[in-house]
């Protein structure tokens, strides 16, 4: 049920009988029969002639009396009088008018009308003086009104003093009046058409008999009448109300269920018609829609014709939700679904499945970022959308998916494995010729990962062909086939980039701070930012492991931007409350080479208005710097604009001695599993101390990170290394814990050991 009211259509189905309850479709209602109404007509019968009194002001009870007589003589069926009889003006008119009256016998009658819709009350009327029409019929005409006081039903009756009352249209369609309910007007009469003499005419004998004979004639004040609101007309006189009234009492069939329910068969209907369309697909989909649409715009107007009055409102409401929440949906996959290119992204390949007998193929561009770096970024979406033409041309692909960063997936006929690869190869050899971009060139590589593992559903291909095509790049492979033995990784690093963004949205990823304390004088004197993840459902995530994809996943500079903002904000805290205080930042080896880094790290100092000099950078030798004098010149500009170099993990990478040699360097830091063995292993204590020599020689501080216990810390003290860090001094903590050892240090605490 649940999963059923998250879809659009158990949402606009919810909504919509929600706002039924609160009559929120009356305006559409309304509209709707507006619109019919003004738009469908028909004259009003012949058998009812209005006879309008030019000049209700001087008639007098005699002149009334006449005017009855003459009409009398014309033999009318029935007449009625719809207009205030004037009496006591004088005994012998009134006698003369109570003559005419009695004259007519029964073919008279008094209509007592109530002057403002939905006013029933007994107030609302007032009743023909008794002893002028004595035993001659009253009808009433009373009609309930919709939320802007158009007139929509009456009832067929109307009590009045504890008597019942018959309605005129009752009457004048000649039905039962003891009949429960209401009855609807036939709102396609239009009003200009009832047939009307006026009485100067009638005295004037200006009137042919054939005009009144045999028809029920309603006298009244038109001028003087009340009118009302009448679908499709505005403003009608209440008479005309009262005639389209029989008409619809006429109609073949008699049906309502009411203003609330009356809407029900029609949203029902629509309802299962929008529920095939939904299970239905091509040509029949759009036929349930559309008949659906038909079926909301037509049939209520074409069953009231008959004298079925079913409201389209809550149709009407329902329609319009679900239109609105289908298209807003429809907008939103559309987004997400196409990359920044404008190309289909890989989600789109992942979301359907791919033609049987097909591999997944994912090829990644080398260096894709720096060519970005390097266009003006009108041009991105060329570059990728030229590498895409590339790739369709040699691949035979039709469409070509482009993910984040310069990763392109497509599904290709599964050849034998061996004329596969010849394939692909052939597909690298056309990555041979440089990319012409705007009038810049590119020299670039292009690596492919592959799934052939038909029996597997696309998305998981899509992540395995993704995952493969990054190890091909990272190891410098032209092809990789995906082994099986990745699958639980592959759909994490797919959608990493989504997870990150959230992550950093949400605070599941925030900034942790381990102190660093400086040896000589016992006193805390800087930290270190380390990016954590309390991942929601993988609970945290060591962040050298998050680091790794977020690098394969090309989303590391968002990262990284992301800490030395964070960082920047620490350290201006810090360094308000105190002496210089040194904040430290981890940088990604996939990050020193880049084009980039230096301008956008000169730019956040610039901006955030921090000395870069209290900014301590820690870069780690890893064998994953692609570019190695690019990397060296980024870090010497970042030196000469006053941020500080440490060299993180010493003794770990590959080249520390060479590093420390070629890179021009503040601080060292030395590996936590030298230090870790200081106080137990004699070569690790010959290393650490000739390391810490080594580095002072170099005008290098030392830093000992990951110290746990008492005894490591005073053998480092006694080596003369300058900083230590570690959890026996402090676990990397949230900033206002932090802040709060700060705090306790400068006020005169210092290390305990
Ligand atoms: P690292 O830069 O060498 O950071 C020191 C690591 O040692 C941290 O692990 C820290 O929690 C841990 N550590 C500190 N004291 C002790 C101790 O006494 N005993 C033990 N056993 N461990 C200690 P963490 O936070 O898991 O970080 C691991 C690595 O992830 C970091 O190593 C760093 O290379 C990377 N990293 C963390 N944050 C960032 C970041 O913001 N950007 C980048 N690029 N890398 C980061
Ligand atoms: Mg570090
Ligand atoms: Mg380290």
């Amino acid at each position: 049920m649940r999963q059923f009211l998250r879809t659009s259509f158990g949402m606009s189905l919810l909504a919509t009988l929600l706002l039924a309850m609160m009559a929120a479709g009356e305006p559409l209602a309304h509209t709707y029969w507006n619109v019919v109404f003004k738009n469908i007509h028909r004259s009003a019968p012949p058998s009812t002639v209005l006879l309008t009194i030019d000049d209700q002001h001087s008639l007098t009870s005699g002149s009334f009396a006449d005017l009855l007589e003459r009409l009398r003589r014309r033999m009318p069926r029935r007449v009625l009088i719809d207009a205030p009889l004037p009496v006591g003006e004088s005994d012998a008119g009134d006698a003369a008018l109570t003559r005419a009256v009695r004259s007519f016998g029964s073919d008279i009658a008094f209509i007592s009308r109530s002057d403002k819709v939905d006013n029933f009350g007994k107030d609302a009327f007032v009743l023909p003086p008794r002893q002028i029409t004595g035993s001659a019929e009253v009808l009433v005409s009373a009609w309930r009104g919709n939320f802007v006081l158009y007139a929509v039903s009456a009832p067929y009756k109307v009590n009045i003093e504890d008597r019942d009352y018959s309605t005129v249209s009752t009457a004048l369609a000649g039905v039962r009046s003891g009949i429960e309910g209401d009855y609807y007007p036939d709102f396609r009469i239009d009003p200009a058409t009832i047939p009307r003499l006026s009485s100067s005419e009638l005295i004037a004998g200006q009137v042919g008999a054939s005009n009144l004979t045999g028809r029920t004639v309603i006298v009244t004040g038109l001028s003087k009448a009340p009118s009302i609101l009448y679908f499709g007309h505005s403003y009608a006189p209440a008479i005309a109300l009262d005639i389209a009234g029989a008409e619809g009492l006429k109609a073949p069939f008699s049906l309502s269920l009411g203003p609330r329910l009356g809407s029900l068969p029609i949203l029902a209907l629509v309802v299962l018609l929008i529920w095939l369309g939904r299970l239905a697909a091509g040509w029949r989909k759009a036929a349930a829609y559309a008949t659906a649409v038909g079926v909301v715009v037509l049939v209520p107007a074409a069953l009231r014709m008959q004298g079925i009055v079913f409201a389209p409102d809550n149709a009407l409401l329902f329609l319009g939700i679900y239109g609105t929440l289908r298209l807003w949906q429809k907008r939103a996959r559309r987004i997400q679904l196409t990359s920044a290119s404008g190309l289909p992204n890989l989600l789109a390949l992942a979301n359907n499945p791919v033609p049987v007998g097909s591999d997944v193929v994912v090829a990644v561009v080398a260096r894709y970022e720096e060519i970005l770096a390097t266009l003006p970024h009108d041009l991105h979406g060329e570059c990728a959308r030229q590498i895409a033409r590339r790739i369709a041309a040699g691949s035979g692909a039709e469409t070509i998916h482009h993910g984040d960063g310069g990763h392109f997936a497509w599904a290709e006929e599964a050849r034998p494995l061996d004329m596969q690869l010849d394939h692909l190869e052939g597909l690298r050899a056309l990555f041979a010729v440089p990319l012409l971009i705007g009038n810049h060139t590119f020299d670039t590589n292009i690596h492919f990962g592959l799934d052939r593992n038909e029996g597997l559903d696309t998305s998981t291909r899509v992540n395995s062909a993704l995952a493969s095509a990054n190890e091909a790049l990272a190891n410098g492979r032209a092809i990789e086939l995906f082994e099986a033995s990745r699958l639980a990784e592959a759909p994490w690093e797919l959608s990493l980039h989504a997870r990150i963004e959230e992550g950093l949205r949400n605070g599941d990823i925030w900034l942790a701070f381990q102190p660093q304390w400086n040896l000589k004088d016992n006193r805390m004197c800087g930290a270190e930012a380390l990016i954590r993840w309390n991942h929601p459902t993988r609970g945290p995530i060591a962040p050298d492991a998050f680091i790794l994809q977020a690098e394969r996943a090309g989303r590391i500079d968002a990262l990284t931007y992301w800490v030395l903002d964070l960082a920047i904000t620490a350290a201006l805290a810090l360094n308000a409350r105190g002496p210089r205080f040194q904040m430290s930042i981890n940088l990604s080896a996939q990050m020193v080479d880049k084009p980039d880094l230096v301008g956008n790290f000169a730019e956040a100092v610039r901006r955030r208005g921090i000395d870069p000099r209290l900014l301590t950078i820690e870069i780690t030798e890893t064998s994953s710097v692609r570019n190695r004098p690019a990397a060296c010149q980024n870090l010497a500009r970042l030196r000469e604009l006053g941020f500080r170099l440490s060299i993180d993990d010493f003794g770990t990478g590959e080249a520390s001695l060479a590093y420390l040699a070629d890179l021009p360097s503040d601080e060292l830091k030395i590996d936590r599993r030298f230090i870790d063995r200081v106080a137990t292993n004699p070569r690790d204590h010959a290393i650490v101390a000739n390391t810490i020599s080594l580095a002072h020689a170099l005008g290098q501080t030392v830093v000992a990170e990951g110290i746990e216990r008492p005894d490591t810390l005073a053998i480092l003290r006694s080596m003369g290394c300058d900083l230590a860090q570690g959890y026996l001094l402090g676990r990397p903590e949230t900033f206002a814990k932090l802040e709060k050892t700060y705090a306790a240090s400068l006020s005169g605490a210092v290390i305990q050991v």
